[in-house]
């Protein structure tokens, strides 16, 4: 018999590409029938078969202070009430920038956009703009969102040119994109030597957190920052995942490093799609309608989530990251009583991996990923949900309360002898 959930599945295929509106979520990398979700509150949501579970996904980091808080749906719906869209300025985005200045002053000047895919986008067409350059450096294994000139790979060779790493990417894009290991200081030396006068922007995550977390030595970003101010490239943070959750003002903040720019989005709508890219006022003053780089968008701005996220925002107080932090640790010895694995972490971000001390892409083995998979099906058999990949990282919030680790504590005691067992 079809339960609710491979019956709404199957529907799906019918109208999406996987039956999704966004890949992971198709379960493809850990396998079975994804759930589909009804209704979620604090730390847990309930799918359409009526079945509960811890979630360790969060929506992918939005959801800092948890599920469906009161404070952040009445902010939404008193604006709601007033109008879901004017097209035109409204107070709300002043309050929200005011916030925003108070918590990383670097931000000089700002645009919200609607998500973090445009959030970078746009900075790099600012970078570009700023410099009159076109070159982009990236790091292999941070993920910028899907905009053409970030689905690039590394390709052969030392200071690589990229490649496409998605059909229909056309290669000339690619080709503007360099593309270096973390934690490669030659690299970094090398690539900025032989093309650092080309180098519009370096963008990376300070702490990279698409490809598991990749925790960076500090020395490393600090060179990266030395080296894009001798060679007048920009750098650009994408902290769109760490913003506003590692400390108050992200890994700029954590770290003591200044971007030039930086990209939020996640967090800062509360919930809501919302994103932002600022930085230096000399460089944002390129942007339209004060400079030449075009960028815009209807919905840029809205009431409704420039209210989710500055109600979430309020909520963000110096305790409230010390109590995640504490939390966080906790999870993660939880996750560790599982043997063999890892739980590197970074305040609120958990990487729950069978393998120690990774800090590049492409140390991450096959086997650690296998195993995960067979862990994340059993735990969603004991109502745990961790996101449906090997390569992304575990998110906790402030609703993450003592009977949810207690759950989770119960439901790794239960997986430990079957993931033994099948290992
Ligand atoms: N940058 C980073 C660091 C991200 O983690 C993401 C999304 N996970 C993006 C950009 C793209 O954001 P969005 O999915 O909102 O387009």
């Amino acid at each position: 018999m079809e339960n609710a959930n491979e019956t709404l599945f199957r529907e799906a295929l019918t109208h999406f590409p996987g039956g999704v509106s966004s890949p992971v979520r198709a379960f493809k990398a850990v396998g079975g029938t994804p759930k589909f979700f009804r209704k979620a509150w604090g730390a847990r949501f309930e799918d359409e078969e009526g079945r509960r579970y811890v979630d360790l996904c969060m929506s992918w980091g939005p959801l800092i202070l948890g599920h469906a808080v009161p404070e952040v749906l009445a902010a939404a719906r008193e604006a709601m009430e007033e109008g879901l869209t004017f097209g035109a300025p409204s107070r709300r985005e002043l309050v929200l920038a005011r916030r925003i200045k108070t918590l990383v002053p670097f931000v000089e000047k700002m645009r919200f956009v609607s998500s973090g895919t445009e959030a970078v986008m746009s900075a790099l067409r600012t970078a570009r703009g700023f410099t009159g350059r076109d070159r982009i450096l990236k790091f292999d294994g941070c993920y910028h969102g899907h905009s053409d000139g970030m689905l690039v790979q590394a390709g052969s060779g030392l200071a690589t040119f990229g490649e496409p790493s998605s059909a229909g990417v056309p290669r000339a894009f690619a080709d503007l994109t360099t593309v270096i290991p973390l934690d490669d200081p030659e690299s970094l030396e090398r690539v900025f030597a032989q093309q650092g006068d080309q180098l519009a922007a370096a963008i990376i995550e300070p702490i990279p957190a698409n490809n598991g977390l990749l925790v960076q030595d500090l020395a490393f970003l600090q060179r990266l920052r030395e080296l894009c101010s001798q060679h007048g490239t920009v750098l650009i943070f994408d902290e769109v995942i760490s913003g506003f959750r590692v400390a108050p003002g992200g890994a700029a903040e954590l770290f003591g490093i200044t971007p030039d720019l930086v990209t939020y989005g996640k967090i800062i709508g509360g919930g809501m799609p919302v994103g932002l890219y600022g930085g230096r006022a000399d460089i944002m003053a390129v942007v339209s309608p004060d400079g030449p780089v075009y960028q815009a968008g209807t919905l840029s701005g809205n009431p409704v989530a420039m209210a989710a996220g500055l109600a979430t925002l309020e909520k963000l107080t110096p305790n409230l990251y010390r109590d995640l932090d504490r939390k966080a640790a906790r999870w993660a010895q939880a996750f560790e009583k599982l043997p063999g694995l890892h739980a590197p972490r970074v305040g609120s971000l958990i990487w729950p991996l069978f393998q120690p001390g990774v800090k590049r892409a492409d140390r991450v083995q096959a086997g650690a990923i296998a195993q995960f998979n067979r862990m994340h099906g059993l735990l969603l058999t004991q109502g745990i949900y961790l996101p449906p990949s090997g390569y992304e990282v575990a998110f906790l919030s402030a609703a993450h309360g003592d009977e949810e680790l207690a759950h989770f504590e119960r439901a790794i005691g239960v997986i430990t002898p079957e993931l033994r067992i099948q290992s």
